[in-house]
Parts: C-alpha cells; structure tokens; sequence
C-alpha cells in the first residue's frame, strides 16, 4: 500500500535517516532548536555500532600515538560533559595499565598520560598517576611479572540507553521518531526532498517531504548515497568490525583493565553487569555489505590470549557466556591499518544540487553531542529552521535529573520513597532510568503492585514503561538493548519474557 504525501502536508525541516547515536543526537539537538523533525531507522533504535562499542566515554588514550589531538580534547570535554548529563547511564571508571617492557617504554606512557590529563580544560576525574602493583590493590590479579604500571580516569556508558534516551527527549520536545521504518527511496523535488519510507512491521510505504536529509547511517553511509540516493560521493567509509567477549568475572573491584598486546594493540577488560567482565575489543577490516555481524573463533582466541598474558586466573574459549560485535564505519583516510584509521568524524555537507544534504562519517559515542552541534552549526546557513543557538552541552537527558549527591544520595531517596522495592531492584531501576524510576513505580506500593515478575527482578511495569515509552516491541529489544537483563535471566525466563511482549504489543 502506498501513501502519498498530498500537497497540503507540511514538510518537515529535517528528516534524519539511521537511529545510531548520531541520528538521535542530531534529532533531540536540531528539535530543541525549534526545527520539526523525523527520524527514521529500519530495526530498533541502537540495533547496530550504537549497542556493540566497548561502551567508553573517552579521549581515548591511543589516538594520542596518531596524532588525534583534535578528537582527543574534544572528546575529553565532552566526556565531562556527558557524565554530568546522564549520571544514571554513564559513570567514572579507573583504568589500570600495566607497563609492559616488550610494548612501549615507561616514559612514553607517563608522557602519554601527562597529556591525556591535561590536553582538555576543567576536568574534574582524578589524574593518572604512577602505582606499585605489589602493594597496590588493583595489581592482586595480576601476575607477578608485572609490578609497575599506571592508572587514569575515563566514564563508561550504557550505549544503547545512551541512544533511546537522546530519541527520547528528541520525542519529548516534538520530534517523530519512528523505529522500524526504512528510508527506501529518496529525490529532491522542487527544491525538497521527496522521500519514501517503508514501515518495517506493516509493510506498508509512505512519502513525506523535507526540506534537508541527514544520512546518519553508520556503516550504511556510503550505500545510501550510492543505492538508495544515488549520489555520487568521493568519500568513502571504511568498515573495521569490532568484538567483543563476556566471561563470569576475573577480578573483582570497580577499576578496569587496559592491557598492551605485542602487536601494539590495546585490549580492555572492564567489569560488567556485576558478575561478568566484558573483553574487547579486534579490528578486522570488513569487506561485505554492513549488517548484522558476529565474532569469529580466531576473535575470540585473540581475546582470550590478551587477557591471559596479564590475569593469573585464565579465561578459555569454553568460558564465554555471550559476545557481541560491530562494524565501526570509519571515515576512509587511505590508513594501511585498520587500527591506524581516523577515528575522528567527517561531515559533508551537498547543496550543490539542491536540497541540503549532511552526510556523517565515522564519529565516537563520546563526540555524538558535539557531532551533532556540528552537523547543525554546518546546516545552519541552508537551513534556517537548525540555525538556533546550541543548547544541549548543559541539559540532562531523560532521567539524568536525580538531584543532589550524585547517584548514592539519589539511591537512598529512593530507598526511603518505596522502602518495599527489593534493593537490587531499586539499584537497577535508578541506574537505568534515573529519575525515570519514579514513573515506573507510579503509585505502587507494594512489589506485587508492580505486576508479575517475569524473570530475576523484571516486572511487567517495566516493560510496560519500556513497551510504551522507550519503543520496544521485542523481547530482544527488553533484554538486549533496553537492558543487558538477557545476561541474567534463564532461557524460561526470557521466553516469558518474549510471550508478554507479544501480547502487549500484538
Ligand atoms: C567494536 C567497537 C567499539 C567501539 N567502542 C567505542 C567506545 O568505547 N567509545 C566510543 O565513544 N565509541 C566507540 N565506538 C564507536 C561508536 O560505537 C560508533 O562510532 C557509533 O556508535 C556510530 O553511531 P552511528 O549512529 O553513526 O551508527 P549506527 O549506530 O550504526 O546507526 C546507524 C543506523 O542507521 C540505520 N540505517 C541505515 N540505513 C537505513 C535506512 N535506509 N533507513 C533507516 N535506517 C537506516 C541502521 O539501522 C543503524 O541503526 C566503537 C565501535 C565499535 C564497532
């Protein structure tokens, strides 16, 4: 069936196409500038890169050797940034890295450091600083060979909530987010964009108007100009997959691990979801058409070698409870090695042929808010509707406002406002939806008020919320991107899971 955008339908100011971090970014920054926006992404919000990074908010230590000072201080500001905007997703980590004499030498580590410390203005984590494995906490998992290294600050984030919560607050000030739609066809008319979207749960087509496109679509970028746009482009994206492994956790404590591996790789071991440890990340050039991807054994092997270099307990291939993998959708800067591509971000903007269009490539989760300033700063003199002053470097996103003391003090209110939640519950639903919480409780005052639970401490409440607020329609959606409640919960569990979502949504 299609539907036909008559002549009386308004256009929008803005149709952004892909509902990655970048796409919701430039959503809830262009729409609080007063434009009217839609954004369209053909599977869930976060189904692709945006849910499989290693999920750090950081300048990311390693560009410093590439020279990336540029991405660097930019993502350093940022980082401080985001950790005030979301302190329910996102939170400060320690990271220890042990000096290894067969990477790099001790000074150039100090030096990187000394950098990385202070390339950026006001910021508040604690600096790195030199530490004694043998006397120090952080060295008791590791083996005796190591004694010296250092350790710093970054954040990590829970990334796919980082992106319903930007497409969240982009709905909340008016945008229209649709999910499950494709951009399938796409021309400029008279001077607008003519595009058709296809709704990917009914099958049925629309066409609607705009005056300007993003194509914000990862590692789709590049084929959407060519397929779908059919424009030709001279940049060109490079795809580099990158994986990662989950395995029952090897150390305890909050900090994090960065370890250097022969070939001058870096790998992280973080903790992850309490009782796991998340290993990541490869970086294996990819050929075929972006998509869903997954790790291969020789990964995990990689994996498990650079982690057992360094832990004396030792992780094996049988011990990997779940993994994940992602295509990063580089900007192609002809590098010969996939570790050594930019990881810094390109916006092209075409307004040669008539309606605008912004094309992104690469970008980091930590730079998508400054990405997307960018991107409208850039817009701003084609199309007036964006051209608002920025607004977004100091407004909390969804649930970020919990209020004084941070996260501990923001618990205890909660605590004492519904002293029936089971604690671990309380826990979980402040740091996945903030002050949100609230609105999931409602008026509840008893853990049966909150519905049947359907596995571990996940209530029908909370899906109903997840259902009605945040666009699941999936028991993948709930467990996997939602949530990493798929971690936890038996294979019964998650098909009650599934049946409800079925039912709430049929
Ligand atoms: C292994 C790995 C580790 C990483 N670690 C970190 C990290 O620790 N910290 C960090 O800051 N960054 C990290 N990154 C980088 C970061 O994840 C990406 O740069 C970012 O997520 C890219 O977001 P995006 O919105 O551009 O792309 P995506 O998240 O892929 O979004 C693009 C969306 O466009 C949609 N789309 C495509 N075509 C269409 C169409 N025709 N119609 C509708 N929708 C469409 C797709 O479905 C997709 O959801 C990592 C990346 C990888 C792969």
């Amino acid at each position: 069936m299609l539907e036909t955008a008559s002549a009386t339908d308004r256009p929008y100011d803005l149709l952004i196409v892909g509902g990655g971090v970048n796409g919701a970014g430039i959503a809830r920054d262009a729409v609080g500038r007063g434009a009217s926006v839609l954004l369209v992404e053909q599977d869930d919000l976060a189904s692709y890169t945006s849910s499989a990074s290693t999920k750090l908010i950081h300048g990311g230590l390693r560009y410093l050797e590439y020279y990336e000072f540029r991405l660097v201080r930019e993502a350093l500001t940022e980082r401080e940034r985001l950790l005030k905007m979301a302190p329910h997703i996102m939170w400060p980590m320690r990271f220890v890295l042990p000096h290894s004499k067969l990477v790099r030498p001790a000074w150039m580590l100090r030096a990187g450091l000394f950098l990385y410390d202070h390339l950026a203005s006001n910021m508040t984590l604690p600096k790195s600083r030199a530490i004694d494995f043998r006397t120090h906490s952080s060295g008791r998992p590791l083996k005796a060979d190591y004694t010296k290294g250092f350790v710093y600050s970054d954040g990590w984030v829970q990334d796919s909530r980082l992106v319903v919560l930007n497409a969240m607050d982009a709905g909340e000030r008016g945008a229209d987010i649709r999910p499950r739609t494709r951009l399938v066809h796409a021309e400029r008319v008279n001077g607008l964009w003519q595009a058709t979207l296809e709704d990917r749960t009914t099958g049925t087509t629309q066409v609607v108007q705009a005056r300007a496109l993003v194509n914000a679509a990862g590692p789709w970028v590049a084929r959407l100009l060519a397929d779908t746009l059919k424009i030709p482009n001279s940049k060109s994206v490079r795809l580099v997959k990158g994986s990662h492994i989950i395995v029952a956790r090897v150390f305890d404590g909050p900090q994090a691990y960065i370890f250097q591996n022969p070939d001058k790789r870096i790998v992280f071991a973080i903790p992850y979801e309490q009782k796991f440890t998340l290993i990541g990340t490869t970086d294996i050039p990819w050929k075929d058409a972006p998509g869903r991807v997954g790790i291969a054994p020789d990964e995990i092997t990689y994996l498990c070698e650079s982690v057992n270099r360094y832990f004396k307990t030792q992780v094996k291939e049988s011990d990997v409870v779940w993994s994940y993998a992602g295509l990063r959708p580089l900007y192609d800067d002809a590098s010969a090695n996939a570790s050594a591509v930019t990881r810094d971000y390109v916006l092209d903007l075409d307004t040669q042929n008539g309606a605008p269009l912004l094309s992104i490539f690469g970008g980091k989760i930590t730079t998508y808010r400054k990405l997307a300033e960018h991107a409208l700063e850039k817009l701003a003199p084609v199309l007036p509707a964006v051209a608002g002053a920025s607004w977004t470097a100091n407004e909390v996103l969804p649930g970020g406002d919990m209020g004084e003391g941070g996260f501990d003090a923001a618990l205890a209110r909660l605590r004492r406002a519904a002293p029936w939640l089971v604690p671990s519950l309380a826990w979980r639903l402040l740091r996945n939806y903030g002050s949100r919480a609230y609105e999931i409780i409602g008026e509840a005052n008893s853990m049966k008020e909150l519905g049947d639970v359907l596995g571990g401490d996940l209530t029908t409440r909370e899906v109903d919320y997840l259902i009605d607020r945040e666009w699941a329609r999936t028991a993948e959606d709930v467990l996997w991107r939602r949530s990493k409640l798929g971690l936890h919960l038996n294979e019964a569990e998650k098909t009650k899971v599934a049946d409800y979502v079925k039912q709430k949504t049929a």
